[in-house]
């Protein structure tokens, strides 16, 4: 079917670890999903050993912070991204970049892809400046070591990592 332009709907894939989604994560769906027809946030599944968030809860977190967006779906992927982007009939990657820093690591990945797969691009999407220092990483050591994390990521998301928190034996 196509869309009110009357072209092929797109699909993009906004694939991550997302472990927690953040406020950052948030802008870049946000401002992704008016960009395309739909929008897939692709939960990986294959890279940290010891996540702080299940897939399952990052997952339910992000549909819970999403779910003023229409055309957004969560979902999650196993193994080669180009593969998953190609099973949804997808030939759109979208990434964020912070900073310089994101780059060389984006350059080296969007490079693999292109070469795995050339029919699909990978489009970024430059941080919100008041988001770019935000990092699951950084706001995980927050939760970890007891500073208040609230304001970096969506509501839905805080309350779920207090509940992960209180949960956790005392190391
Ligand atoms: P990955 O492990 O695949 O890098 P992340 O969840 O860390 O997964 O990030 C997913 C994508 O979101 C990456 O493109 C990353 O650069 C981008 N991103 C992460 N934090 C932010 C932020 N604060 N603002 C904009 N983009 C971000």
């Amino acid at each position: 079917m196509l869309n009110s332009s009357g072209l092929m709907p797109r699909i993009a894939i906004y694939p991550g670890s997302f472990d927690p989604p953040t406020n950052g994560h948030l802008d870049i769906i946000e401002r992704a999903s008016t960009l395309f027809d739909t929008l897939v946030v692709a939960v990986g599944t294959n890279s940290e050993k010891s996540p702080f968030m299940s897939v399952n809860e990052r997952m339910a977190a992000l549909n819970e912070s999403t779910t003023h967006l229409q055309n957004v779906r969560i979902d999650t992927f196993k193994g080669l991204l180009v593969k998953y982007a190609q099973d949804q009939g997808s030939r759109v990657l979208v990434r964020g970049l912070r900073a310089i820093s994101d780059f060389d690591y984006e350059f080296r990945v969007s490079m693999a892809n292109k070469n795995l797969a050339p029919e699909i691009e990978t489009v970024f999407l430059i941080a919100k400046e008041e988001y770019s220092f935000i990092a699951s990483s950084v706001v995980k050591e927050m939760a970890q070591l007891g500073a208040d994390f609230s304001k970096f990521v969506p509501g839905p998301v805080a309350e779920r990592m207090a509940k992960i928190l209180a949960e956790r034996p005392e190391d």
